[in-house]
């Protein structure tokens, strides 16, 4: 942390208005006017930086951003109009054809369909490698210009030790970046572990009330230049004045949130444990890693072969079925739903998904109504 506020206490932090609202105005405008030509030509040449557009400033916008630049610990943020949008502008902005990028496995669904989709025909080499192959083969990253990275990992959550990988990543001139969306940052702050750029779908725990799809990107100062400059403006995936008003009011409320999906996470881990249909628990918790700090509430489990998981979806009242994660609602997906999708080989095929692996989101409910619900649905499932 850049000062010793703990995060909760800098995310309550006043902006500067006239009439001392509390909650930053939106900004609804698509252009700023300048009174003269000579602030405007001073504007132009970049003598001076107040708004001219939109698509690449605005002042809520940049209220979201300032206070993501604190919950991460970097020097300067953009915000984007999806999570996808802004691992896409990011990378975009840093790889060019002949370059090799190093994936982990399992990583999003659609940051692996970018990779294999558009990089890979424009002539950008990717690799996938294990979370143990990046912590433990340190000339992985050799001739490798950016270390695609998730931790923990989406579908099987499996934590990487990033301090370690930085520190090898550091000896080759790899460009490190990582997806941050799982831990938050009140449970995790890669730049502070020597990553270099942090991206989040912005549409999950920061915005968390499944009302808003939004990305952020946090960094040096150096590196959102390089965004900022090249795809932000020529790509055009802007986060909304509206959007970044309703994130800024998530991340007010972030910390104690993450608190409670902890919690919850908590006690469905103690009581998995005791489950005989309960193969494996996939959900990493504090000091499992170096500088991970919390549980969050997004987990998977596999159950053996006993467990039904058409008939156990369908007996859930208070898990809905459905993707994305993150809200204050629980939320369930079976992973034979995303094997079932329709397309290329998908990255849960290419990396050995288990069909009996289910994944939770816990919500904000009663833990014991959620864990009632759980027991309930699987005396329901018997195959
Ligand atoms: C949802 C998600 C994304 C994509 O974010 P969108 O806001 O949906 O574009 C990226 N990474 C992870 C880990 C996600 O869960």
């Amino acid at each position: 942390m850049s000062d010793d506020q703990g995060l909760a206490t800098l995310m309550a932090t006043i902006f500067d208005d006239a009439n001392g609202a509390m909650t930053p105005p939106i900004v609804q405008t698509s252009l700023f006017s300048f009174d003269t030509y000579q602030a405007f030509e001073d504007r132009m040449a970049g003598r001076t930086d107040q708004p001219i557009y939109t698509r690449v400033q605005n002042p809520t916008v940049a209220t979201f951003e300032a206070l993501m630049v604190k919950a991460e610990d970097g020097e300067a943020a953009i915000g984007f109009a999806s999570g996808i949008a802004a691992i896409t502008s990011t990378l975009l902005a840093f790889v060019k054809p002949g370059n090799r990028i190093a994936c982990v496995e399992n990583v999003y669904p659609d940051t692996y369909r970018f990779m294999e989709r558009i990089l890979r025909p424009f002539g950008i080499e990717i690799s996938y490698h294990s979370v143990e192959a990046f912590e433990t083969e340190p000339d992985l990253l050799d001739g490798v210009d950016i270390a695609y990275l998730e931790s923990p990992n989406s579908v099987i959550f499996k934590p990487m030790n990033l301090a370690r990988v930085a520190e090898h990543a550091k000896r080759h001139d790899t460009v490190t970046m990582i997806d941050n969306s799982w831990a938050s940052p009140v449970f995790q702050r890669p730049l502070t572990l020597g990553i270099d750029i942090v991206v989040h779908s912005a549409s999950k725990y920061i915005s968390g009330h499944s009302d808003t799809v939004a990305g952020v990107v946090v960094s040096s100062l150096n590196h959102i230049t390089r965004i900022r400059d090249l795809t932000l403006p020529l790509l055009g995936a802007k986060l909304a004045p509206f959007e970044a008003f309703l994130l800024t009011r998530g991340l007010r409320t972030l910390n104690a949130r993450m608190m409670q999906h902890q919690s919850t996470a908590n006690l469905f881990v103690d009581r998995l444990a005791t489950i005989p249909q309960v193969r494996k628990i996939n959900s990493p918790g504090p000091n499992d890693v170096p500088g991970l700090k919390g549980r969050s509430g997004l987990m998977s489990i596999e159950f053996d072969d006993s467990v039904d998981i058409p008939k156990f979806s369908d007996a859930l009242r208070h898990f809905r079925l459905g993707v994305s994660w993150g809200g204050f609602e629980s939320l369930m997906l079976p992973a034979r739903v995303g094997l079932a999708q329709a397309g290329e080989q998908n990255s849960m095929q290419r990396f050995g998904v288990s069909p009996n692996l289910v994944r939770l989101n816990l919500g904000l409910e009663d833990a014991e109504d959620l864990w009632a619900d759980f027991i309930n649905a699987l005396s329901k499932s018997a195959a």
